[in-house]
């Protein structure tokens, strides 16, 4: 039942904190060794442990932690490295252009990162006279765009602020340490795993110890094969317990939360599989189906004055999904549209868009390119149309530009862009 207003919420059973005070010193020190030996050589790792002034450093642990949202460690490498060399301080990115933020970000995915990036370092630059707040609370309460994720691991591994961080690997490898079994993606079970990183954190070592965490969650402890046998907190590790030890007796001990209405346990509804061993953890409430989305995309060609040829692209707006990126003229279709509708709607768009006659019975239907975005299943629905060299268009209109294959590729194009060229 719902608490009072103002009631706090009372503490959750001991099974899933870490209440032996040298347990949690031995689990610091096992995760620590283990990270001193084992973490990847990375190069805001590198950055963090040799730059001795503190706004760079923590730019760039800021920079890094953007880019690794959603994107795995091997595809940032390249990016981060390119971005460093291009803008090493605050002070440089913050005179870049969107459209050279764009272009470096382009192929990495959620491009409001590398926007919102740039407009908090403009802001640290303005307002803040180019100095970095210095602890999580203040980075996130005046950084846009930076959270409690990233707050903590900027504070945590730029200034040694002894706060913890929770991100998906950390959430991992907490709901198994203390069998957490409760909807991991509900505020209150993410409240709980909060409290426990900040209890958890080292204090002397907090950034290391925030990244050995996550590290251990990236390569050991990871979602579908856990490697249990190398881990290095294998002992203080519930989960593994159990699955050694089976199902936990009748009377509760101090493994078997044996509490009713556990608000961290597992639903009584979907008790411990015992095939699934320490994969019972975590569990997550089913995910949203993705949008179903079709667009028609028209590849405009002609042959430039150079004999080559080029295509037409158009910039989005500043707002919204891939907000200022190019793309080949596009118009999203309703659903269930017939071909011959398709290709009419998208001839009215490119004449509207464009202030020029195109003509509909030109469209060549080439295909369908499929791209996933995090929430919207893509078709492409892709129309190829050659032009005589001399078309011009109505400049008043959206903006937009002739390219050759090579510049397109080096535009500020999204993945789903590159795709469609490519399958033409
Ligand atoms: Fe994860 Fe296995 Fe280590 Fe437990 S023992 S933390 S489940 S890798």
């Amino acid at each position: 039942a719902a608490l009072p207003v103002g009631t706090p919420a009372p503490p959750p059973p001991a099974p899933h904190l870490f209440s032996d005070p040298t347990e949690v010193e031995a689990l610091r020190g096992d995760l620590l060794a283990w990270y001193d030996r084992c973490k990847r050589d990375l190069p805001w790792r590198a950055l963090a442990a040799t730059e001795p002034d503190a706004d760079r450093r923590a730019y760039a642990v800021w920079v890094s932690e953007i880019m690794l949202q959603q994107t795995q460690v091997a595809t940032v490498i390249d990016y981060y490295n390119r971005w460093m060399q291009k803008w090493p301080t605050l002070q440089a990115l913050a005179q870049a252009s969107l459209e050279e933020v764009n272009e470096l970000w382009a192929g990495l995915g959620y491009y409001s990162r590398g926007k919102r990036l740039q407009e908090a370092a403009r802001k640290v630059v303005s307002e803040l006279a180019g100095r970095m707040p210095r602890t999580a609370e203040d980075l996130q309460k005046l950084l846009p765009g930076v959270g409690r994720y990233t707050a903590g691991a900027i504070a945590s591994i730029s200034y040694g602020q002894a706060t913890g961080v929770v991100d998906g690997n950390v959430i991992r490898v907490l709901c198994r340490l203390r069998c957490i079994g409760a909807d991991s993606s509900s505020p209150a079970v993410i409240d709980r795993l909060w409290d426990m990183a900040n209890a958890l954190v080292d204090r002397s070592r907090p950034g290391d110890f925030n990244q050995a965490l996550m590290e251990l969650g990236a390569t050991v402890c990871v979602p579908k094969a856990p490697l249990c046998g190398e881990c290095p907190v294998k002992q203080h590790c519930r989960a593994q317990r159990r699955k050694l030890f089976g199902k936990p007796t009748p009377v509760p001990d101090v493994e078997d939360c044996g509490v009713g209405g556990c608000p961290l346990c597992p639903p009584a509804t979907e008790p411990w599989d015992s095939s699934l061993g320490v994969t019972n953890f975590p569990r997550k409430a089913a995910k949203k189906q993705p949008r179903v989305a079709r667009t028609a995309t028209c590849v405009l060609e002609r042959r430039g004055c150079h004999g080559a040829l080029e295509y037409l692209i158009v910039q989005r707006p500043s707002s919204g999904l891939l907000a200022g990126l190019w793309e080949f003229p596009s118009l999203p279709l309703a659903q269930g549209l017939q071909e011959e509708k398709q290709r009419e709607a998208l001839a009215d768009h490119l004449r509207a868009c464009m202030g020029w006659p195109g003509v509909a019975g030109g469209l060549r239907f080439i295909g369908e390119v499929v791209h996933i975005f995090s929430h919207i299943h893509q078709t492409y629905v892709v129309y190829s149309l050659p032009l005589d060299g001399d078309v011009t268009l109505d400049t008043a209109l959206s903006p937009s530009r002739w390219v050759t294959e090579e510049e397109f590729y080096a535009s500020a194009v999204s993945t789903a862009m590159k795709k469609v060229l490519r399958g033409r």
